[in-house]
């Protein structure tokens, strides 16, 4: 078995696979893809220390660090089911019928966003398109945007933007916002934020290169109508990667996987880190310090449980 077996080869499966190494155990990664998420992001700026980097490197940056250390790298394998095994071991099968076990495992299997499934969001994917405020916001500064969804990541993201582009359309689908009551307030006394309720999108716009538009549409039928943005940030969920843990530790109803500050799931020895976790903010630097975290609380577990 693993010492350490890290299911997750994005920032926080990276960062915990590292650390475990760094302590001289067997540690093991299997992941999907290495990189994760990165691997569809193009400008990163907000890698704390590094002012500029772009997703498919900071991938092959993730991956050359991992190659430093002796990371056993499973790689484009899925984990389809997680249970416990004899003498404490965690086993973790895989899709193509492998099973591997670990004393501790790393759960760090991330997210995806939500999607509209709309004409022209996938060509327009980063050049327009985008699901991350917080990543993102700057490079619309003074513009229009359109933000998609009226929940609370939505409507935060509708105040946190109308700070920085010129304009904020906030479209919703149904005829109220599911946004928590203060945030709703907050965004009606913004004077650059407009607010579509009942209103589906059916169409991103562009030129070929980049955005310029959406199209919209009562939800009640009526004439579909044009919108001219440079932007438009996707809000509508973030779904964690987490369906193949079944019911083996505890999720939320959203299927996060529940943790402590240190990282510790419901089962004993399986920790967690990253997007697939409660972690409120998902960003790089939140995941990697999250993999550290639950690295060592896996290592701190080994030394407490295993024999002399
Ligand atoms: P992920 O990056 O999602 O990695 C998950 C890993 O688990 C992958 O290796 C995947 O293949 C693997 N995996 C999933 N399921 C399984 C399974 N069943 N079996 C095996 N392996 C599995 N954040 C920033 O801080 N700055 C930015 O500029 C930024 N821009 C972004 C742009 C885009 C388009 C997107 C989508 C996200 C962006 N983010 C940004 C968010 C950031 O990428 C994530 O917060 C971060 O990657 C989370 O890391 P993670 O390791 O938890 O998960």
């Amino acid at each position: 078995p693993y010492e350490v077996l890290v299911v997750g080869g994005g920032p926080a499966g990276a960062s915990a696979a590292i650390y475990a190494a760094r302590k001289g155990i067997r540690t093991g990664v299997v992941a999907d893809r290495v990189g994760g998420q990165v691997l569809d992001t193009m400008s990163i700026e907000n890698l704390v220390s590094i002012p500029h980097t772009e997703g498919p490197k900071l991938a092959a940056d993730l991956e050359r660090h991992m190659s430093d250390y002796e990371i056993e790298l499973v790689r484009s394998q899925e984990a389809v089911g997680l249970s416990e095994g004899e003498d404490g071991l965690t086993m973790v099968d895989l899709a193509n019928g492998a099973a591997l076990s670990g004393k501790t495992v790393v759960l760090a299997t991330g997210a995806r966003w939500r999607t509209m499934d709309v004409p022209g969001e996938e060509e327009y994917r980063n050049k327009g398109v985008t699901f991350c405020p917080h990543c993102d916001g700057p490079l619309f500064k003074g513009k229009s945007i359109a933000v998609i969804g009226g929940g609370n990541s939505g409507v935060e993201a509708a105040i946190d933007l109308a700070g920085i582009v010129g304009h904020v359309t906030l479209v919703e689908f149904l005829d109220e916002m599911r946004a928590d009551e203060v945030l709703q307030r907050k965004v009606r006394s913004l004077p650059n934020v407009d607010i579509r309720l009942g209103t589906r999108t059916t169409e991103v716009i562009g030129d070929g290169d980049k955005v310029t538009g959406i199209s919209v549409e009562p939800r009640d039928g009526g004439r579909s109508e044009q919108l001219d943005v440079e932007g438009v940030f996707v809000q509508i969920g973030l779904l964690p990667n987490t369906e193949w843990l079944g019911d083996a530790i505890e999720l939320t109803e959203r299927g996060e996987v529940v943790i402590d500050s240190v990282g510790r799931t419901s089962l004993p020895g399986v920790f967690a880190a990253g997007d697939c976790t409660i972690e409120p903010y998902k960003q790089i630097v939140t995941a990697l310090g999250a993999g550290s975290t639950a690295s060592l609380s896996a290592f701190d577990h080994l030394i407490r449980t295993s024999a002399p």
